[in-house]
């Protein structure tokens, strides 16, 4: 439920509504802005009668989200959200931020290579798993903390930022040196206790969306992070399993639209887990843009060949380059800009 106070409302008409609210069992995160302020509750009561709180004073509406999410809707807080990064990088402001790199980090020269490639071409954002969620247990897990520290090194020496996934609740405090941006992946989804323990953090979220998930299962894995305090979500549509299997999954295009409908956290799109296809990577990432995505997760690799993951998907130096040209082309035809 979001309450929006009329404008001017005194601080006194504020918190006698912020202290009923609490006295119901309501959570409230309270936004206040240049001349109005907006508490969202979260955890209505199953008796609750929005109207005792419509007649207090002060009270401009009060709006009961039928949404089962609250500080992730779009009713929360009508502006997109920008998520703020080091080195002045904004995600879901008017330019489309890439992120760019191997699926695993291998080498020390492996990632080097790549963070100087992707960094020239105009990526911000480092992308690389030192924790792999494989499907099978006899296949690579990555590097673990040695993989991190490979990983910061090349970021630091081309000027990137760290986007890494975090598999375990166990690992964040860890991995909080090393990495900008926590990455959860698509199996982590609905993995409450460590969608929990990333609430606590100050470092930003990326948020995968699972494989089988809805839009809405999405919203609420975001809703989990937000509820402990963490306001700083990104979600990434990577594709969902259908019955098609001419591709690896099936990439929701019409996600971004509908996801910045209902809610106004950042959407990025990941092409390469969304087709697990090195040649339709480009037009999907083209389509991404065109269709509103505030930034990309793309594979990378230095030779896709010999990857010890997701090879298959992984472009080339030079197809990430023509991409990058392209995509300058295409983001000022919708408003926006890219490096
Ligand atoms: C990845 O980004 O390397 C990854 C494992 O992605 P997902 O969780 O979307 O499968
Ligand atoms: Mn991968």
């Amino acid at each position: 439920m979001v309450v929006v106070m009329q404008e001017g409302a005194k601080e006194e008409q504020i918190q006698h509504v912020i202290d009923r609210l609490v006295s119901m069992g309501f959570d409230i995160h309270r936004s206040t802005g240049a001349s109005q302020t907006v508490l969202g509750a979260v955890g209505v009561p199953a008796d609750f009668d929005p109207r005792d709180v419509e007649v207090l004073d002060g009270v401009r509406e009060v709006v009961r989200i039928t949404q089962p999410y609250k500080l992730a809707s779009r009713a929360f807080r009508s502006q997109g959200t920008v998520v703020e990064l080091p080195r002045g990088v904004r995600i879901g402001g008017n330019e489309i931020v890439v992120a760019a790199g191997p699926c695993s980090v291998e080498t020390p020269e492996q990632i080097g290579m790549i963070a100087d490639r992707v960094a020239k071409a105009g990526a911000k954002i480092l992308r690389g798993g030192a924790f792999k969620p494989r499907s099978s247990p006899y296949s690579f897990q990555g590097h673990g903390e040695k993989g991190l520290k490979m990983m910061r090194e090349a970021a630091e020496k081309s000027g990137l930022l760290v986007c890494s996934e975090v598999m375990d609740a166990s690992q964040i405090q860890m991995m909080l040196p090393y990495i900008d941006i926590f990455q959860v992946g698509a199996r982590n989804m609905q993995n409450y206790f460590l969608l929990r323990a990333l609430g606590t953090v100050s470092k930003p979220v990326l948020l995968k969306r699972g494989m089988s998930a809805t839009i809405e299962e999405l919203l609420l894995s975001a809703e989990y992070i937000m509820a402990g305090g963490n306001h700083n979500v990104i979600l990434c549509e990577r594709g969902i399993r259908t019955f098609e299997t001419a591709t690896r999954n099936t990439l929701e295009i019409a996600a971004i639209p509908e996801i910045k409908k209902l809610s106004h956290l950042p959407i990025v799109v990941d092409p390469s887990h969304g087709t697990g296809i090195r040649d339709k990577v480009p037009p999907m990432a083209r389509a991404s843009v065109a269709a509103g995505a505030d930034g990309l997760l793309l594979e990378v690799h230095n030779d896709p060949e010999h990857a010890l993951s997701d090879g298959a998907q992984s472009l080339f130096f030079e197809q990430f380059e023509k991409l990058m040209a392209e995509l300058r082309i295409i983001a000022p035809a919708v408003s926006r800009t890219i490096a």
